[in-house]
């Protein structure tokens, strides 16, 4: 995510993917307030969407593999790799515009 005040990388991806970050922060390098653009949100609203519609997979992934265990935790860890894809997918087309301050 580069910073669009000062060009410099805004914030590192471990920051960036711990939620709320992603949608509004301060540059690393200039402290410019930034917030998301219109893609990182589209991109957001798309992952849930993908996550939500392999959870039935997940389902019977777990079925297959006949997991005595609570089944609503491991259906998370089953999704994490599709929110991760989307988050990465978001941290490459995504960005920050400047927070204009009221
Ligand atoms: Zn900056």
């Amino acid at each position: 995510m580069i910073c669009p005040n000062c060009g410099e990388k805004a914030i590192s991806f471990s920051d960036w993917i711990r939620a709320r970050n992603a949608f509004s922060t301060r540059c690393a390098n200039c402290n410019v307030h930034l917030k998301a653009n219109l893609s990182v949100y589209l991109n957001f609203i798309i992952t849930i969407l993908v996550a939500l519609s392999l959870l039935p997979y997940a389902d019977n992934a777990l079925a297959y593999f006949d997991f005595p265990v609570e089944l609503s935790k491991f259906k998370i860890v089953v999704l994490l790799p599709a929110i991760f894809i989307g988050g990465a997918l978001g941290w490459c087309f995504g960005g920050y515009k400047i927070k204009k301050s009221t």
